[in-house]
């Protein structure tokens, strides 16, 4: 017998059939999650009328003919009656579609593609690709079996079908373009990616697939250490074990099942630049996209793992996901989740954390930065050197601030590429002396993510190079003889006119340095690392020369016999100055042009006499 589709239906196959559905290959995806929809309600039903089916009863056995060209999909689960066949396959009755006519009423027929993608079409997948569906089907407890079909234009007609064993088959006859859906490869390759863990055994043509247990959907309980390592080696194709994962259920403000992983290895240590992330979304265990975009902010790429909500519309096409204020919605709650866990790990097993920050550290330290929304719980998790540990224990900024000195304002520290270098610095002496704290930053990274911050718990970060940072006192025993008032005056102000204005802004005598006669303090707040990055980037733009602010050291022996120097031999005084002033610019990373010292060092030296 004919039927004529609902005239929503018709609007709706016109729609899919001829909108550019980008994916093609989601027909699968459909129809394997109809069969495991169909042999999931079965189970249940038999379940509850107390007449358990064989597991094994269960299955899915998909043929590709590319002779015929056709693909086939047979399951043998709950199958449809004719009236359900009439209802479910004729008319709007699910929710996908029911949403997808309920946006086209409002926008009065005129949808754009974009707005197609965000409702799920399932069945109606099929006619994109098909010239002709055939449904052969017989419902649990029925004597006879139906024939629908269709060739997705006004029409579908049933007919009685001698059917023997219960559930559905569904013949696609493709158009010839799609040819290459007979193909028993490329369904392999499709169901393999989308259809991973469906919960029942899937065959093609004949040859069983592997599939997997969906371990995300499992309680914890039931979880072994080695199955959750085991399932991220299979499903991320990684040789070693993770270091850490996190696994949960929530229900509010959506359903989800999240498993998330920080792997063993950082791909972007290598140097291959960014990668993606691989965070993949699932609903009920069918994947929608291995990599969706937006759903987390950037500096979760390193995370890996599956988040599966039941709220997402199944077929949503992966264009219009990355928009969707549903996943954003889901990325925040599972964000929000994964930030507690790093925090609870750093504060419950803080050498498990300091393996995750050793190789990981540079996605936090960017979510510090840049993810104002959880620059709070960030920013605690981030971790340095510190001047107080040689060992490289790393601490954190609480750690720091719990440590401060009495009337200690500032959070100080300094950059350089290794320990030794900064150790040898003459601005760190200062601190040592007073017992301040000083964080060692490595890397460029660093101190762009301090700036960024600007403060923590309210105290400010401050480079010991820096001309405002706030030492106090020195204490008793590191003071010691020094040059009169009167004599550091004179001295002061022959430096600077020796050196002249474009070299120093000011000279100033320093209660911070210990051993270092002299030191270069930066008063204009462009950093070396800064320099060198501007340099980099237009190595032809000249420079403006650094604003310095040279301190001396009244107790240091060098400048105590510069005054007699400059008596007895200015230009000698006026050599040794120069090399001091450049000696201080090397310390401070800020010299640009090395080769005049040993010309003055030689200068110098053939001085020397005995
Ligand atoms: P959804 O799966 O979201 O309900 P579909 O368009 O994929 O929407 O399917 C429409 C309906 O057709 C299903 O809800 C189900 O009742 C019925 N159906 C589809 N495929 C099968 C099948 N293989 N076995 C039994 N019923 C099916
Ligand atoms: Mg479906």
């Amino acid at each position: 017998m004919d039927y004529k589709f609902k005239a929503e239906i018709k609007q709706v196959l016109d729609i899919v059939v001829n909108s550019l559905y980008t994916d093609k290959e989601i027909f699968v995806r459909e129809l394997v999650s109809n069969a495991s929809d169909a042999s999931e309600k079965l189970r249940f039903t038999m379940l509850k009328a107390d007449k358990p089916v064989a597991e094994d009863s269960l299955k899915i056995e998909i043929s590709a003919d590319e002779k015929e060209n056709t693909f086939s999909i047979e399951d043998f689960g709950i199958g449809m009656t004719k009236d359900e066949l009439v209802e479910n396959l004729g008319t709007i009755a699910h929710s996908g579609s029911k949403a997808f006519l309920k946006a086209l009423e409002e926008s009065k027929g005129d949808l754009t593609d974009s707005l197609i993608g965000q409702f799920g079409v399932g069945f109606y997948s099929v006619f994109m690709v098909s010239d002709k569906v055939d449904v052969y089907t017989k419902s649990e407890g029925e004597e006879k079996g139906w024939h629908w079909s269709s060739d997705g234009s006004e029409n579908f007609s049933i007919s009685e079908f001698d059917k023997k064993e219960r559930g559905t088959k569904i013949v696609a006859t493709l158009k010839p373009e799609y040819k290459e859906f007979s193909s028993a490869a490329r369904i392999k390759s499709i169901v393999e990616t989308y259809s991973a863990y469906v919960d029942f055994p899937v065959s093609i043509n004949g040859e069983k697939l592997n599939t997997r247990q969906a371990i995300w959907l499992k309680a914890k309980s039931d979880i072994s250490q080695e199955q959750y390592d085991e399932f991220f080696k299979f499903h991320f194709h990684s040789l070693e074990a993770p270091l850490d994962h996190l696994h949960f259920k929530a229900d509010a403000p959506l359903e989800v099942n999240a498993l998330l992983y920080v792997p063993a290895d950082n791909p972007e240590k290598l140097g291959f630049g960014k990668t993606e992330s691989e965070v993949a979304l699932y609903c009920k265990k069918v994947l929608i996209d291995p990599s969706p975009k937006n759903l987390f902010p950037e500096w979760m790429r390193f995370a890996k793992g599956v988040v599966d909500s039941s709220d997402l519309p199944l077929n949503i096409s992966r264009e219009s996901m990355q928009d969707s204020g549903l996943t954003m919605k889901l990325g925040k709650m599972v964000l929000k989740r994964f930030v507690k866990h790093l925090s609870d790990t750093a504060k419950n097993n803080a050498e498990k954390y300091a393996k995750i920050f050793k190789k990981f550290g540079h996605f936090i330290k960017e979510g510090a930065a840049m993810d104002f929304e959880h620059r709070a719980e960030l920013s605690k998790l981030l971790r340095f050197e510190s001047s107080l540990y040689a060992d490289g224990t790393l601490v954190s900024l609480e750690d720091y601030v719990s440590r401060m000195k009495d009337g200690q304002k500032q959070i100080f520290y300094a950059s350089g590429p290794d320990r030794a270098t900064i150790d040898a610095s003459p601005y760190i002496e200062a601190f040592a002396t007073r017992g301040i704290e000083v964080l060692y930053l490595y890397e460029h990274i660093d101190s762009f993510v301090l700036g960024h911050l600007g403060a923590f718990d309210e105290k400010t970060f401050v480079s010991v190079d820096s001309a405002d940072a706030e030492l106090g006192e020195a204490p008793e025993s590191a003071k010691g003889e020094e040059l009169s008032a009167e004599q550091l005056d004179s001295m002061k102000t022959w430096i600077k006119d020796a050196l002249g204005a474009d070299k120093v802004s000011e000279v100033v005598s320093s209660g911070r340095l210990v051993d270092s006669p002299v030191a270069a303090l930066n008063a204009d707040h462009i950093t070396p690392q800064m320099r060198a990055m501007l340099k980099a980037m237009n190595p032809d733009a000249p420079l403006p020369a650094p604003v310095i602010k040279l301190e001396i050291n009244p107790r240091s022996d060098v400048i105590k016999n510069m005054a007699g120097l400059r008596v007895a031999d200015e230009s000698l005084a006026k050599l040794v100055l120069e090399q001091l002033y450049d000696n201080a610019l090397l310390s401070a990373g800020l010299l640009e042009n090395p080769r005049a010292m040993s010309k003055r060092l030689n200068e110098i030296l053939a001085k020397v006499k005995a």
